[in-house]
Formats: structure tokens, sequence, C-alpha cells
């Protein structure tokens, strides 16, 4: 194989990993894909193939199925003891710190986001994560009920691992995504089928290798690479899965479901969003302004909660749109590892074509540029942060996810709670919501006013391994995170003893 093109900025540890034969973990052994087929890794400030991964199919998920049901049925795992298994996730979250900056360098060359977002947000959120989970495994309990049947009864009711479980995972956070998913099914007790998105495949499958230092036993965590066609779509339908774990678009999220349709497995999903932000005049306004730039252009809008949609009130409305307007202006576009980069490019040249369609769709069909609007660079996927007015909901970019760094501003003059609530409601999404106002009344009136799985206030994309996160309408089904997820692991069953 000829040699790849390797960014000089990288560390040698890091280039290292990148330009070595990767292989995927199937029962607690690095394999190649049974057709030895491979699939090109691109950095996408360069759009340069750097690597090549295993391309899996059905196989290879028969291999990897085979071993989580083993190592479910009859391996140490479900039975270790809960302190055990938080332990090994513990040991997993301290390797993961010890290789903190490599891991940033790859999600930054792999995906495009800046090293210094990776380095401060993906890692330490995704460390966060198994530390945080690993205290779960626990505190896993059932509760004792006191029947009114008649006669003489203990009742009680444990909650169990689901079983093998198939995660499917998108681009946006590579680690941190494999973080959500993976963590809370290990502190349940359930064996894991992770499959890792074919744009970002690289931080995966050196989790896999830490997986494999951490000593899980085998079988209990599978990492496959490959496209979701030849991968995802055999293992959201295979039987002898009991549960897939879904993050990505409401397209594949349908497909997802009809295929878990043939044995029921349980299914969440992780969708799309089309997140409001909305500011009232009493908020701060410096705040407020900073706020809303960050809430789309944090991971250059591609984050399912994205803060797509801004809605200022009429007497703050010019003063917003210039603050924003600004700070997108100023936004320093180069690639992830250029220290100073602000925003990186698009993970890829499709999602580079899908942003800048979008952006031309609305400017067809009547929207403005008020800033931003074109490719930031002669090659690599860079689109600069974009502002649109004059936008109304039977438009494409306001109706739709766009997933790029593409916000529409719309005034509102209203001081009707409910009427303002319903336009920040006005969409088939419901995953998140932001709310601006020094006036805790509003605020909390808000909150519940609107329907989404998450409502910020007077910030947005605050995550926390505590906080569950999910959505409400079209936006999904479950949640990550919290307490919550750890349900969405488990079983519960009714014991009933006659006394
Ligand atoms: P996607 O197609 O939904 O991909 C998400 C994951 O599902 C990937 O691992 C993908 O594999 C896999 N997949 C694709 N088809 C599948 C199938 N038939 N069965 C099982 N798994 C399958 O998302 P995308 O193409 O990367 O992005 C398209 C749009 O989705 C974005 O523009 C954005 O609007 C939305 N999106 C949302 C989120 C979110 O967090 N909610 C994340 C990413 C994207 P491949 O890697 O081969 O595609
Ligand atoms: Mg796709």
């Amino acid at each position: 194989m000829a040699t790849l093109p390797i960014d000089s900025r990288l560390s040698a540890g890091t280039a290292g990993f990148i330009t070595q034969t990767h292989r995927m973990l199937i029962d607690g052994r690095f394999v190649a894909a049974a057709s030895g087929k491979t699939f090109p890794v691109y950095n996408p400030a360069t759009a340069e193939v750097i690597a090549h991964v295993p391309e899996a199919e059905a196989e290879d998920v028969e291999r990897a199925v085979r071993a989580a049901r083993r190592a479910f049925d009859d391996g140490p795992w479900p039975r270790m003891t809960p302190s055990a298994r938080g332990r090994m996730l513990w040991k997993l979250a301290d390797l993961l710190e010890e290789n903190l900056e490599e891991f940033a360098e790859l999600e930054s060359i792999d995906n495009g986001k800046p090293l210094t977002v990776a380095r401060a947000a993906d890692v330490p959120l995704a460390i966060d994560m198994f530390r945080y989970m690993a205290g779960w495994a626990t505190k896993i309990t059932g509760s004792t009920l006191s029947l009114s049947f008649p006669g003489d009864f203990h009742a009680y009711t444990l909650r169990e691992p689901i079983g093998v479980v198939a995660q499917v995972i998108p681009w946006n956070f590579p680690l941190l995504m494999a973080a959500w998913k993976v963590a809370p099914a290990l502190a349940a007790g359930c064996c894991v089928i992770l499959k890792l998105a074919e744009q970002t495949p690289l931080s995966g499958l050196r989790l896999a290798e830490l997986i494999h230092q951490a000593a899980f036993p085998e079988g209990v965590v599978n990492v496959l690479t490959g496209y979701g066609e030849g991968a995802g779509a055999p293992l959201a339908a295979h039987e002898a899965v009991d549960k897939i774990a879904f993050t990505g678009s409401n397209e594949v999220g349908r497909l997802i479901v009809k295929a878990a349709a043939g044995n029921l497995k349980k299914v969440t999903l992780e969708l799309g969003g089309k997140s409001p932000a909305v500011i009232f005049p009493d908020a701060d306004m410096d705040r407020a302004i900073a706020g809303a730039a960050s809430a789309i252009f944090f991971n250059h809008g591609q984050c399912c909660c994205a803060g797509s949609r801004l809605f200022v009130h009429q007497q703050v409305f010019d003063k917003v749109l210039d603050g924003v307007s600004q700070i997108a202006s100023k936004i320093k576009l180069a690639p992830g590892l250029d220290p100073a980069c602000e925003m990186g490019p698009l993970v890829s040249e499709e999602q580079f074509h899908r942003v800048t369609s979008y952006i031309q769709s609305g400017i067809d069909q009547g929207a403005q540029i008020a800033v931003g609007g074109r490719s930031g660079a002669e090659r690599g996927y860079f689109v600069q942060p974009t502002v649109l007015i004059k936008t109304n909901p039977r438009m494409k970019v306001v109706s739709e996810e766009i997933f790029g760094p593409v916000v529409c501003a719309e005034p509102f003059n209203d001081d009707d709670l409910d009427r303002i609530a319903r336009l920040a409601n006005d969409s088939i999404y419901g995953l998140a919501a932001s709310v601006w106002t020094r006036d805790v009344s509003i605020a909390h009136k808000m909150a519940r006013r609107i329907r989404s799985g998450t409502v910020w206030v007077n910030c947005h994309n605050v995550f926390d391994a505590s906080l569950p996160f999910g959505g409400y309408k079209q936006s999904g089904w479950g949640r990550e995170m919290g307490e919550e997820v750890i349900q969405n692991y488990t079983e519960v069953k009714s014991v009933t003893v006659a006394l």
C-alpha cells in the first residue's frame, strides 16, 4: 500500500496508530474483515486518504453477534459482581485519560474538529461518561411491592441486563458517542457490538485497543468498522440481538425500526433536531449573543441539538443579529490541528454538499444571507458560519435539519408565552431548546411549554453524564445518560412469592 500523507503536527504515537494496519475487535481478538475488504478514511481538512479500515459485512456481524451472545449467555460479564464491572469501567476511563492527547488528535484529524475542542470537550466528556456509569454498576436496583391480591405475598422487582446490544453511532462526536453507548450498556451487564461511523472510525478503533488492554472478557465488547448498509443493517435485523441503540438521521432511524421488527428487539433512537434558541428582550445581551452563536457554531453545527432556529424579540433583534453575525465573521476556519483553528472543515464531501445545497435552497426560497454562505477554503470541506434572515417556516432551511453551521434568525413581536412557545415548538423535532431571559418566571414557564427532551436556560450545549438526553416527537425514543439510560439497557422482572 502506498504511503499515506500524515500531518506533521501529529505526535509520533498518533501518527503510528493511524498508519498501522487496522483491525476490528471481535471475540477478544483483532481481526480483518472476513472478506479482506477495507475502505478509506479521509482527513476532511485536505480531502486526502489517511488510512484504510476493515469493511465489515454480514459474516463479520455474525461472528461479532455470536461472540457477544456467548459472552452474555455463558461468560463472566453479567455474572461478575457489580463492583468488579464498575472497576473495569473505571480502569477504561483511566486508560482513556492517559491517552487523552492522542484521542484528541485522532478526533481532530478524522472528524475535522479543532484539536482544542476535542481536548476540552470530546475526550474529557467520554472519560466522565465511563466514570459516571462505573458508579451505576453498583446502584442498579429493583423494589419491593405490597400487593392487594388476596393472600400473603412477598413481591419484588429485579432489574436485569437486556442482553446483547447492537449500537450504531454517527461521526459528529465519534469517541463520545461510543462512550454514551458502550458505558451504560456495560454498567448494566450487557454485551455489545458497536458499529462505528464510516467517516470517523479511528478513535473507536483505538478505544477497542484500550478495551482489550483493560482485559474485558472476550466478546463483551466487539467493535466493527463498516458501512451502514453492509454492517449496520444486518446488526439491526439480527435475530440474536436483544436491543439496538442508534444515533443518527431520522431516515436511518426508520430503517432501524423496520429491521428490528423481525425479532421485535428493543430499540432506542437518538435522532435529529431543529432546536430553537429563544431570546427575550430582558436577557443579558452579551451572554445571549455569545450563547446563540455558540449554540449553532459549536462543532460546526454538527450537533443534533444545535440551536439552528434563532427567535429573537423584535426589540433586540437587530442587536442580536449584528452580534451573532460579527462573531460568525470572525471565526477562524482552519484545519483542526492548526492551533489558530476555531472551526474546522465539515466531516465529509457529502456533508459539504448537503450543507451548501441547503444554503442555496434557502436563497432560492427567498431567504437572505446576513453573513457567511460560502465554502471557506480552496480545499477541504470548509463552510463559513452562516446566518440566514427573512426565513419562514415553509422553507426547508427552517423545517429540516441541516447539520452544519447555518442558523435561521427570525424576530418575534409578542409577549404571550404560549404563542412564543408555539413558534419554538413548530417542528417535527423535539430534542433541545434554549431560553435566554433574566426573568425566572419566564424561564420556568417556557421550560414547561417547550416540548423537547432538554431545555437550557441562559446556556446551550451543556452536557453532563447525569443529565438524561433524548427526544420528544420525532427526535427519538428513550434517553441517553443519567439514570434513564440504565433503564434503557435493563429489563424489569416481577417476582411474586406466595408465603
Ligand atoms: P446516518 O446515515 O443516519 O448514519 C448514522 C449511522 O447509521 C452510521 O454509523 C451509518 O453508517 C449507520 N447506518 C446507515 N444506514 C444504515 C442502515 N440501513 N442500517 C443500520 N445502520 C445504518 O447519518 P449520516 O449519513 O452520517 O448523516 C446524514 C444526516 O443525519 C446528517 O446530515 C444529519 O442531519 C443527521 N445526523 C444526525 C445525527 C444525530 O446526532 N442525531 C448524527 C449524524 C447525522 P455509515 O457510517 O456507513 O453512514
Ligand atoms: Mg450515512
